[in-house]
């Protein structure tokens, strides 16, 4: 049996785990984010540790917070870019595991990841394009298109889009601080609390909070509909834990489409189009380990 090393790498907590997939994860292991130093030592001596008690690992998977540089012909591949968490901003995280575990990495944003272990074995099985969106600390969305992540200049920033801010129904003038109202800046979990006062997971089911919300997501889900045409959207994150709210935001996007896209799976099969993530919190660290299986495959 190949096994992998995963790491899911995000601003709070990092989870670094080995295994082959969902039914095969042998350690876990989770430990807060400090200095890139420290935090990647304690991610190498878990997977040394591990190579003594399971075998040696092929391929080491990280799924990271951005953004960053997922272009391995670039000079900088491996770097965390210009982020606001301090020390980590023009570090090189891949170099930082190379040097000491001699394996191949795979290195991607950490929804990129996501979206790669949902088609893999979650609730995108089949689908392309699949798009997976987290909404929590922030808003990010990784992309399979054609089987592959889409990359480019470096990789989507999908919740930094605009959508419509009504002032009048919603004076709250956002927290992007690059955008103020982006979608990130009126619909990430930071933004309810600072709209309501309240954090988001204690906001009541029937609060207003939700339609306005629902309503936010539906105009970004609208927009990626019109672009990307995918067969599936997962949504994760902790914000979209509030299930009631996924009725509202399908009714809200199809009404945003206007009837214009005429497919059954924004009709009778929109159920099908927007769903929680198939692997539930697990789709990080299993996207690491995806990413480090597509890693020993360029290797090999
Ligand atoms: P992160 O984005 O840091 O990986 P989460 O996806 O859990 O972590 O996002 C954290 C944000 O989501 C916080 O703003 C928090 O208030 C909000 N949140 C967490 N759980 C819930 C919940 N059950 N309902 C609504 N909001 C939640
Ligand atoms: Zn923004």
């Amino acid at each position: 049996m190949t096994l992998f090393g995963g790491i899911e790498g995000g601003g709070t907590k990092f989870v670094c785990a080995v295994g082959s997939g969902p039914d095969d994860i042998r350690a876990e292991t989770r430990f807060p984010t400090t200095t890139p130093a420290e935090t990647m030592e304690r991610a190498v001596s878990f997977f040394k540790q591990q190579q003594n008690n399971h075998g040696p690992l092929s391929a080491i998977g990280f799924a990271c917070f951005g953004p960053l540089d997922p272009d391995p012909t670039s000079p900088t591949f491996g770097n965390i870019l210009l982020t606001p968490k301090l020390g980590w901003a023009n570090t090189n995280v891949v170099a930082m595991l190379r040097a000491e575990l001699y394996l191949p990495v795979g290195f991607d944003t950490d929804v990129n990841g996501a979206a790669l272990s949902e088609a893999r074995w979650g609730a995108a099985v089949g689908c392309d394009p699949a798009l997976y969106l987290t909404i929590g600390t922030g808003i990010g969305g990784g992309l399979l298109v054609n089987g592959k992540l889409v990359h480019g200049m470096l990789h989507p920033e999908m919740g930094h889009i605009r959508i419509p801010h009504d002032f009048n129904k919603d004076p709250f003038a956002g927290s992007c601080s690059f955008h103020a109202d982006c979608f990130e800046g009126l619909a990430a979990g930071p933004s309810l609390e600072k709209r309501w006062g309240q954090k988001a997971e204690t906001l009541p089911a029937d609060h207003p909070a939700w339609e306005l919300e629902a309503q936010y997501i539906a105009l970004a889900l609208a927009n990626y509909v019109l672009t990307i045409a995918p067969q599936k959207i997962v949504i994760g994150g902790g914000v979209a834990q509030q299930e009631h709210m996924l009725p509202m935001v399908r009714e809200k996007m199809r009404e945003v489409l206007g009837g214009y896209v005429q497919s059954p799976l924004v009709g009778p099969r929109i159920a099908d189009l927007i769903v929680l993530p198939g692997l539930g919190a697990r789709s990080g660290v299993l996207g690491a380990i995806a990413l480090a299986e597509h890693a020993l495959e360029l290797a090999g």
